[in-house]
């Protein structure tokens, strides 16, 4: 499921041959694909300009020149590839936005998890707007006009963005809960972007187990476990994300991502650790598994 990394690299590469561009027409064939609202809602955009590519959390947010954002969630299986409109359609593909220049945007999801949405304006996230600077956002000259990107309403429950978080909003969001570690860090409400596979390696990395009661960190542990989230995402960005052995993520020219071979505990079980070689142990918290080294995380 592609998480922070994953969709940051997929915002780029949207905002890289997009942003600026009019939306000539726009298809949707799966009926699970945009489901909170009539999907005929979607013709609003025609004949918009894009004129912001933002990301909150897992959330692609795509910002128009009447003000409007559509919200893409990847899920599961969800890519957004970029296509000549001559090209073959992929099977699973829902949607098809044809943007000026003769280029599409196709939604391509086969487990259909993955949603468009039209959401209205909320909570103002550009530094011109106030609350919400650390979120990535690229904007066309025309967004700063209409008083840039909005967070939507639908996502205000959203924790704030893992790049953006310090010890302070960790200690504070983690103080008093019993619930592991990793629970809570998979936790959208407590930060947004962080799931399975990244939560591993940033608990690995802050030396601290996953399976510990998330209240009773030390605040010199707190500022690992914020140090770590920075370094891990900021590598796995640099890097395009993670693409694991389903093939399932891809970039928005189909590459994949090269973060999966850098993992030190993900997916390695009764390999030897790359900090001690003791090798690398696979525990049941919650209803997920998790990855670590019994020496080197405590
Ligand atoms: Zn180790």
């Amino acid at each position: 499921m592609p998480e922070l990394p994953e969709v940051e690299t997929v915002r780029r590469g949207v905002s890289r041959l997009y942003l600026g561009r009019k939306l000539l027409q726009l298809s949707v064939t799966g009926p699970r694909t945009v489901r909170r609202h009539d999907p005929g809602l979607l013709g609003l955009l025609r004949g918009r300009t894009l004129c912001s590519v933002g990301r909150h959390g897992k959330y692609l947010l795509l910002g128009w020149d009447d003000g409007q954002v559509l919200v893409a969630h990847l899920r599961m299986s969800g890519q957004l590839l970029a296509a000549k409109p001559s090209e073959p359609l992929p099977l699973h593909t829902h949607a098809v936005l044809r943007f000026s220049g003769a280029s599409d945007l196709r939604f391509v999801d086969p487990r259909t998890f993955g949603e468009l949405f039209l959401a209205g304006m909320g909570r103002a996230f550009l530094p011109d707007g106030g609350a919400r600077p650390g979120s990535s956002a690229d904007v066309a000259p025309m967004a700063a006009k209409a008083g840039g990107l909005a967070l939507p309403e639908e996502l205000a429950g959203l924790g704030p963005d893992a790049l953006d978080v310090g010890p302070a909003h960790l200690g504070a969001a983690l103080a008093g809960r019993r619930a592991p570690l990793k629970a809570l860090l998979v936790d959208q409400r407590v930060l947004a972007g962080v799931g399975n596979i990244y939560a591993d390696e940033i608990c690995h990395v802050a030396r601290l187990r996953p399976d510990r009661p998330a209240g009773g960190l030390r605040p010199a542990e707190l500022r690992r476990l914020a140090v770590a989230t920075h370094t891990v995402l900021t590598e796995a960005i640099a890097a395009g994300g993670s693409t694991l052995s389903d093939q399932r993520y891809r970039d928005v020219l189909g590459e994949a991502g090269s973060y999966q071979f850098e993992h030190k505990v993900y997916g390695r079980a009764g390999q030897p650790c790359m900090s001690c070689g003791r090798p690398v142990e696979r525990a049941t918290i919650g209803a997920k598994g998790a990855y670590f080294c019994r020496r080197c995380q405590r």
